[in-house]
């Protein structure tokens, strides 16, 4: 059983590699920012509530990106194990992606940091900005979410070194190269139950 978390910046390659990743392991990627975009195009209520804060780059409130995580997790592909990308994001989820985990007798195997100088950031943001026209590509709102990131997110990477389970991985470079390094470092990962 492998549960793998992808953490870093946004633009840092999270669902890229979480996707090449979980072919390797055979699991599934579970994105909450890909699980928000789906609900939005299909306009569900979640969808409805979750927009005007993906359009502002800010984080979608944790009651409802908690229940949408909990419901994920159960389902039974996720059973041998996942890959999350963009969850969690706060350390209040990260007390409650453990507390499901303990509810199903799993814990995560590892953390995966992907840094990025955030020049180059912005720089992969704005060109796929003009390939994916996502809504919060633009400059301003990409600004948003790093800062969202530094205050938010990036204390969750003390929180997993403390525990032992981070590794991070230089991810400036091509993608593979990175996706190399990132499967070498999951393929020797211990797995957690
Ligand atoms: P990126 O990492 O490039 O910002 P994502 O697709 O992971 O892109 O996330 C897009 C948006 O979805 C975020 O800016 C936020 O509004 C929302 N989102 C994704 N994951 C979470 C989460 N764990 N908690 C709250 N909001 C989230």
């Amino acid at each position: 059983m492998t549960t793998v978390l992808l953490m870093g910046p946004p633009g840092a390659g999270k669902g890229t590699h979480a996707g090449h990743l979980a072919g390797r392991l055979g699991v599934p990627v579970i994105s909450t920012g890909d699980l928000f975009r789906r609900n939005i195009a299909e306009g569900t209520e979640l969808g409805q509530t979750a927009q005007k804060y993906l359009d502002a780059g800010e984080y979608v409130p944790d009651e409802v990106t908690n229940g949408m995580v909990r419901d994920r997790l159960a389902a039974p592909d996720a059973r041998p194990g996942f890959v999350l990308d963009g969850y969690p994001r706060t350390l209040d989820q990260a007390g409650v992606l453990d507390e499901l985990l303990r509810e199903q007798g799993r814990s995560l195997t590892a953390a995966l940091v992907l840094q990025v100088h955030v020049d180059a950031l912005v720089g992969r943001l704005l060109r796929r900005a003009e390939i994916e026209h996502r809504s919060d590509d633009t400059e301003e709102v990409i600004r948003r979410r790093f800062e969202i990131y530094h205050e938010q997110t990036a204390p969750l990477i003390d929180f997993y070194a403390t525990r032992g389970i981070h590794h991070e991985i230089d991810a400036s470079a091509d993608i593979e190269t990175v996706r190399s390094h990132v499967t070498q470092v999951a393929l020797q990962l211990k797995p957690a139950a």
